[in-house]
């Protein structure tokens, strides 16, 4: 399989081109060349199959020869075998035709694990075959670094550096990150603000001598291979309910659409995906767009569902490449007007096919705390806030012709305690494996707001290499 850029000016790559380069050089987002097709009978049997037999078999297209059949299976085999679920991504009936998948079995309780320890495992697999190391370099307001540090540590290639503003994420937060005590973890509290982290991750990326001595590298939301991951669990859920022989909705939270595109992705391998409703809080530029054909950027405002919480939808690009029948051009001139003035539009005739599978709904603070409550009440399930904005979703919206809806649970509720604990008057528990978060050892350094000390700190930590060979050996 080889891969094109939504803005149509970057190098045609491999599988392990895109997942090391990330974003390509054009501005633009990977996509495959074109989409897998899995015919009604293949899709039918993957009825009961174990999650890692099903990704093996959704994943290998994409892979297409670059990674061998066998050490493939072992990499999906060793990501999944570590959740804290059986059925890895577990479905849940809460109404007649309202199921949950629960996306929270992973070792951070967020969805956002599903993709990232598949894609910390073959950036390892890359790496090593190609005799490369990279520096994993990262900002976080707290949710995603975790995730990301959990898909880094103890890999053989990696050396992750994460930087979180000293004192402004919640304690579970910075414990995610900071008991996580592999050598080749480096979690770092600055001096300063969120922004002043993502400056200064910018600034080391930059610094063009700096990034190719350390070889600079991101895991970032616009990957390609985290898209592919996600893909894997809208086929579980599909079958489960009875597709192909079914048509199935899904209600997805969304910030930075990455999520709902695998769904849309799914459907375009051949999942019958009948309706996807996106679900935003009061962040809401992409049911603004669903309701008037025109992206629009504005303000960022802090809400309880804070992975939500975004300004712009960056891979909506990757639909936006659909939407334009593949026309890297018009790509380019949508994005420059969104870079220019903060907005763009697509004609009525591309909004009416958008429409046909997508319907999107907003909630605000209080709209989002009633969901839990009530949820709560009906079916004893305790949703997190991101959780809660899909099943309101799936409530609000779902075709009257539709017999089968998955909301999809993002985040344990135990990982938003506060906001859980105000909305339905129960204070939700971190699952045993996590239990004694609050008793395990921490491992941080604090680093003033200033590049050049940060990039001595980095370049000190990779280049003693007797003090990381002995703590390598030791683990
Ligand atoms: C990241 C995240 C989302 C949003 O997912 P996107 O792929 O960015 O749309 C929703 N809920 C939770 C808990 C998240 O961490």
């Amino acid at each position: 399989m080889k891969y094109v850029s939504t803005r149509g000016e970057a190098p045609v790559l491999s599988f392990d081109e895109v997942l090391l380069a990330g974003l390509a050089r054009d501005g633009g987002l990977y996509l495959p060349e074109s989409w897998p097709q899995f015919s009604a009978e293949e899709i039918r049997g993957f009825a009961g199959k174990p999650y890692a037999e099903v990704a093996f078999a959704v994943v290998k297209p994409f892979v297409g020869g670059v990674i061998a059949d066998a050490d493939l299976k072992r990499i999906l085999d060793e990501t999944y075998a570590g959740f804290g679920h059986k059925a890895v991504a577990p479905l849940k009936q809460l109404d007649q035709r309202t199921w949950l998948m629960e996306l929270f079995h992973g070792p951070t309780l967020a969805f956002k694990d599903y993709a990232l320890q598949l894609l910390g495992r073959l950036f390892d697999h890359v790496l090593a075959e190609r005799g490369e190391r990279v520096t994993i370099v990262g900002a976080t307001s707290g949710d995603t670094g975790s995730a990301a540090i959990e898909a880094c540590r103890d890999r053989a290639q990696i050396d992750v550096f994460m930087l979180h503003p000293k004192g402004r994420v919640s304690e579970v937060q910075r414990r995610q990150m900071t008991t996580v005590l592999a050598p080749n973890v480096y979690n770092i509290a600055l001096e300063g603000t969120f922004d002043d982290c993502q400056d200064q991750v910018k600034a080391m990326f930059n610094d063009l001598a700096f990034r190719d001595a350390m070889n600079l590298s991101a895991v970032n939301s616009i990957n390609w291979a985290r898209i592919m991951a996600q893909i894997v669990y809208y086929f579980v859920a599909g079958v489960a309910l009875g597709a192909p022989d079914r048509a199935i909705a899904f209600a997805v939270p969304t910030g930075n659409f990455g999520n709902v595109f695998a769904a849309y992705g799914a459907g375009r391998m051949g999942l019958p995906v009948a309706q996807l409703i996106v679900g935003s809080n009061k962040n809401d530029i992409l049911t603004r767009f669903f309701e008037s054909g025109s992206m629009t950027m504005a303000g960022v405002s802090p809400t309880i569902s804070p992975s939500m919480d975004i300004q712009i939808s960056s891979n909506f690009e990757r639909l936006l490449f659909d939407v334009y029948n593949r026309d890297g051009a018009q790509v380019r001139r949508a994005l420059q007007s969104f870079r220019q003035s903060g907005a763009y539009s697509v004609g009525d005739a591309e909004l009416q096919r958008l429409r046909r599978l997508f319907d999107a709904q907003r909630f605000d603070d209080d709209e989002t705390s009633a969901e839990i409550a009530r949820r709560l009440e009906e079916t004893g399930e305790l949703l997190d806030p991101h959780s809660a904005i899909a099943t309101a979703a799936a409530r609000a919206e779902v075709r009257p012709e539709i017999s089968a809806v998955v909301a999809l649970a993002t985040a344990h509720p135990a990982k938003f305690p506060d906001a859980v604990e105000k909305a339905s008057g129960v204070r939700p528990e971190l699952p045993e494996r996590l239990a004694d978060l609050y008793d395990r050892e921490e491992r941080c350094t604090t680093l003033p707001n200033d590049l050049a000390a940060l990039q001595d700190y980095i370049r000190s930590q990779k280049n003693d290499p007797p003090q990381s060979a002995r703590a390598r050996g030791a683990a």
